[in-house]
């Protein structure tokens, strides 16, 4: 027997906490992002991060550089519901002077073909945010 398929419609409204991450979504309606630097061994990450993986210890905010490289990336044909209008687009992990983890995020302005590992890029910002993920991304520098 295959399958059986069926059609349906899912629609709610929800309300969730960032919690400790806040201040990093606070921080991209002011053109910053935040990473994370360990209290300890001075482990940098290039995300939000309560405490180190590499020793355990308590994080404090680190303000990262807004121009890195594109360390790699790939093309999405497919995506979660905020993308869905952007496709195809690029995925890209950026890599920052100063950080010791990359940070996922979308290239715009550059068609798949042209993205090179190494590429400069610089950081954007919405200009009306949502503290969502949407309201940074990525550019060719
Ligand atoms: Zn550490």
């Amino acid at each position: 027997m295959d399958p059986l398929i069926i059609q349906d419609h899912y629609e709610i409204d929800y309300r969730h906490s960032y919690a400790e991450d806040s201040p990093f979504f606070v921080a991209l309606t002011k053109g910053k992002l935040l990473g994370s630097r360990c209290t300890a061994c001075g482990y940098t990450y290039a995300t939000p991060r309560s405490h180190c993986m590499e020793c355990g210890a308590p994080t404090s905010w680190h303000e990262l550089p807004l121009a890195g490289r594109v360390h790699t990336y790939t093309t999405c044909h497919y995506g979660g519901e905020l993308f869905l209008k952007e496709t195809p687009f690029t995925l890209i992990l950026v890599e920052f002077d100063g950080a010791d983890t990359l940070f996922l995020s979308r290239l715009k302005g550059a068609e798949p073909e042209a993205v090179r590992i190494g590429m400069p890029v610089v950081a954007r910002f919405a200009k009306t945010p949502s503290f969502k993920v949407t309201d940074v991304w990525f550019e060719p520098a």
